[in-house]
């Protein structure tokens, strides 16, 4: 009985097939498969060319057709289909001078990254080994399809998807494997940013994390990743952290916290990450540092987004080990006077009618703040003539 994701697939193969092609699914999906857990994405492999896969399917989109990459729509679900390639000689250990199509199947999976990845699987359910992964699968290790020294040689990111897989699946990294990861380390500077972002993000969300920290310390990973090589002891640093980290925000929140000379802003930069990421980071590290100092308070709450909970009650375990009750968190949260800023029963124009001498500037924003943190602090109700009166009673604005 094949997971319903490869179900929804499997009309793609059939019209491939009919137009008189081969297509199987490859990857990751065919690993999972085969160790009974959960699938992310199904891809497909097909001799077809991308052309004529745009000739096949009315919806396709060419996300990366230099390299034989297409996404096919379906059914309202998408589908990267890949023509087998093989790819030309890599003269700087991460893009290949370039890709070849082909129609061989064995040869697109023999340019595939661990033997555990290098399987297909046909529409019947039919495996194709020619690496004996499944064997590996069973053995629960990652092995390189062929010699482990060229492979990392041509493309490091290997060396971190290892490191990765070690995390999702706890498996453990065959000896040769393991000895040419440790002698092409350095390698890894080599590497585009983005593509070390991915599968570090993949690494910190895995279920045996614990175990791929320990590796990654052993041989020494760290000291060629931006910012960890500015850590002295990353092994000590991350030695509290046992439970996945559900993105990197809240990674480079844990490094801030802990090494506050390391700047968010500079994480980020480093790392080449979004906006967003920076906002979620600074968020966090406030929110822990305000629990630590005072503990659950309304002001908190109210400053911290609600899908940022799950990381912030993660982070506080592992920074105090308290343990933080997410319903609680909903609670309060509901029970604050004001959702956000909109709710302020008072305005920018407001505070201007009752100091119509004063030039506009910064200080309507200021005291703006200082009635938002009074009413969630519950100092001042919400109510338009509680706070004029508390405006003009007991709070003249500085310098007024
Ligand atoms: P996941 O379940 O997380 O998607 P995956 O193994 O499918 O894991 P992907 O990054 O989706 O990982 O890659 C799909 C497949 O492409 C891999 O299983 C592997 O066969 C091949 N692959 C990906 N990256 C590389 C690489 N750097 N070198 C060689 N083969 C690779
Ligand atoms: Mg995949």
């Amino acid at each position: 009985m094949l997971d319903s994701k490869f179900e929804a697939a499997l009309p793609i193969l059939e019209k491939i097939e009919t137009a008189g092609y081969q297509a199987f699914f490859v990857g990751g999906s065919v690993r999972n498969h085969i160790l009974n857990i959960p699938i992310t994405d199904v891809d497909i492999a097909t001799s077809a060319q991308p052309s004529a896969i745009q000739e096949i399917f009315p919806k396709v989109i060419p996300v990366g057709i230099e390299h034989g990459t297409v996404i096919v729509r379906h059914n309202h679900e998408s589908f990267e289909v890949t023509t087998f390639r093989s790819e030309g000689s890599y003269s700087d250990n991460r893009h290949p001078d370039q890709v070849i199509f082909i129609t061989d199947l064995n040869l697109d999976l023999s340019r595939r990254d661990f033997t555990m990845n290098a399987i297909a699987m046909d529409r019947s359910g039919d495996l194709f080994d020619p690496f004996n992964g499944k064997n590996d699968i069973r053995n629960k290790k990652i092995r390189t399809v062929g010699n482990p020294n060229d492979r990392f040689m041509e493309d490091a990111l290997r060396i971190i998807r290892a490191f990765r897989f070690v995390s999702q699946l706890g498996f453990s990294i065959e000896r040769d494997t393991l000895a040419a990861m440790g002698t092409s380390m350095e390698l890894i500077e080599t590497l585009a940013v983005e593509r070390l972002a991915n599968e570090i993000e993949k690494l910190f969300k895995g279920d045996y994390l614990t175990d791929a920290i320990f590796l990654c310390s052993k041989l020494n990973l760290w000291s060629n990743l931006p910012v960890f090589s500015k850590i002295d002891d990353v092994s000590s640093l991350l030695l509290n952290v046992h439970t996945p980290l559900n993105g990197l925000h809240e990674v480079f929140a844990y490094i801030n916290i802990k090494i506050p000379a390391i700047e968010i802003k500079d994480i980020v930069k480093e790392w080449k990450q979004s906006n967003q990421t920076f906002h979620a980071t600074k968020h966090l590290v406030e929110s822990v540092e305000l629990f630590t100092t005072y503990g659950l308070t309304p002001w908190l709450i109210y400053q911290l987004p609600d899908e940022l909970y799950d990381s912030f009650i993660r982070l506080v375990k592992i920074d105090s080990g308290e343990e933080i009750n997410k319903n609680q968190l909903q609670k309060m949260a509901k029970e604050l006077p004001i959702q956000n800023k909109k709710m302020i029963a008072f305005s920018g124009n407001d505070l201007i009618k009752i100091y119509p001498d004063r030039l506009k500037g910064p200080w309507l924003k200021e005291y703006l703040d200082e009635i938002e943190y009074a009413i969630v602090t519950k100092k001042l109700t919400n109510n338009y003539n509680d706070i004029k009166e508390w405006v003009q009673t007991c709070h003249p604005p500085e310098n007024a």
